[in-house]
């Protein structure tokens, strides 16, 4: 039949990758298959499944139907071989470190990221014996002259925090096949619907599914994902004997599966931070309707970002779906539909830090606290919260100016957006 061979469209793998009606039941939606364990057929067919020598369910910390379903969907919308689910975003990056690190083992990371990924590749790295060389990601000769004999992987936010700096993907890719080691790239701000890194050369890929692809504020999740392309016969941790798993060889027996079902059987199954089936059955929910909320989200975001770039009380806009924005052309290669909803503004002011507070006291509709990728606009000045304890100094030492305020833009009426953003900004007084 033709229809086999169709290679279907993204939005219908929004809808359809991964799964197909219960065959028992006739269910339409995947269902929550909210148990910890499965029933083994018998004693031979259990010692199979533990052996890894037949694929299938054994504890849902490390496999589970709905999880499946989530992971096969984002790996298809990702144009890549396979996926893991994890508890959060945070551990969807440690596992793949885990994975692919010994002690002694070095990564150059980006310095434009999440809080959160700055602090676990410094302090949590160093405990475990890893280092991270952190590099201003804009100049492609910063990356290389941090490459040493022991670095293991690059690693980078395609829409990098706090700036939105795109992630020039091609060129670092081609940087780190030189070097015979993967490139690493969250994607959580772009989605696959707005850049598919696999495309542009990336090796595996992380997401925080907290944001836009749960995309409701509802769940705590995270996946890594690999494209399947990148040759680990060499790579020590996926190639070597594996003593946590009596010597298997990930690489010689799973081939270009390798990473991934090292990523599930041993480090899932160690460090234990599994997704729950419920919130994979929310995240399921948030992809089926992934490339109209992200068409929306940046839809509203340009007409913020304009708003805000011609308006007189406000110093700057990092938006790189501005023309002004130094991104500007990486964004038009890389998130040709935009770069995102997130992004971060100055007010003018000759208190920026008093004017930031005023400001955030004074919105109705955008809700203050510490996300993004919401269904809802969200707000945050980080001089008053997250870097509240840093003296002016610092904070540019950070590149945080006082009043810069964060803004993750929602799906709401875009001029209910422009009148809020405007009520609060009139009434900052200094
Ligand atoms: C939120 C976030 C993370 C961490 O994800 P959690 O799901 O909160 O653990 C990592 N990277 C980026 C870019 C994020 O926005």
């Amino acid at each position: 039949m033709t229809q086999q061979k169709r290679k279907f469209g993204f939005e219908t793998r929004m809808l359809h990758a991964g799964h197909i009606p219960d065959p028992v039941t006739g269910a339409r939606a995947v269902p929550i298959y909210q148990t910890t364990s499965y029933v083994f057929e018998d004693t031979d067919k259990a010692a199979q499944l533990f052996e890894l020598k037949q694929y299938g369910n054994i504890y849902t910390r490390i496999n589970n139907p709905t999880n499946a379903a989530f992971e096969e969907r984002i790996a298809s919308l990702e144009n890549a071989t396979g996926a893991v689910a994890t508890a959060s975003g945070m551990a969807a990056q440690f596992a793949t470190m885990m994975t692919l690190l010994e002690p002694g083992d070095e990564i150059v990371s980006s310095s434009h990221l999440y809080g959160g990924t700055t602090t676990q590749f410094t302090h949590t790295f160093r405990k475990l014996g890893l280092k991270t060389h952190f590099v201003d990601p804009t100049h492609i000769d910063n990356w290389a002259a941090a490459i040493t004999p022991k670095t293991r992987a690059l690693y980078g936010e395609t829409i990098g925090n706090p700036r939105g700096s795109i992630l020039d993907i091609a060129a670092l890719a081609d940087l780190a096949h030189a070097h015979k080691i993967p490139l690493i790239v969250d994607s959580t701000f772009a989605t696959p619907y707005l850049c598919r890194p696999i495309d542009w050369g990336a090796d595996i890929v992380v997401h925080s599914a907290t944001k836009f692809i749960g995309g409701h504020g509802n769940s705590i999740a995270g996946v890594v994902i690999d494209s399947g392309r990148f040759d680990f016969s060499t790579f020590p941790t996926i190639a070597d004997p594996d003593p946590a798993y009596h010597e298997l060889r990930f690489y010689e027996t799973f081939g270009h599966y390798g990473f991934l079902m090292k990523v599930r059987a041993v480090t899932l199954r160690d460090t234990g931070a599994a997704l729950s089936p419920f919130n994979a059955f929310l995240l399921i929910q948030g992809l089926e309707t992934l490339s109209v909320r992200m068409d929306r989200h940046v839809q509203n975001a340009h007409a913020v970002a304009r708003f805000l770039h011609d308006h007189p009380k406000v110093a700057w806009v990092a938006y790189a779906g501005l023309p002004d924005s130094p991104y500007y052309d990486l964004a038009q290669k890389y998130t040709p539909k935009g770069p995102g909803a997130v992004f971060t503004f100055g007010i003018k002011a000759s208190n920026p830090r008093l004017a930031g507070k005023e400001f955030i006291e004074s919105l109705h509709l955008f809700s203050h606290l510490a996300n993004v990728g919401d269904a809802r606009s969200l707000v945050i000045h980080p001089a008053s919260t997250t870097h509240q304890q840093l003296s002016d100094a610092e904070l540019q030492a950070g590149g945080v100016d006082a009043g810069m305020i964060r803004l993750s833009i929602g799906l709401e009426t875009t001029e209910d957006l422009l009148w809020d953003l405007d009520q609060a900004l009139q009434s900052t007084s200094v």
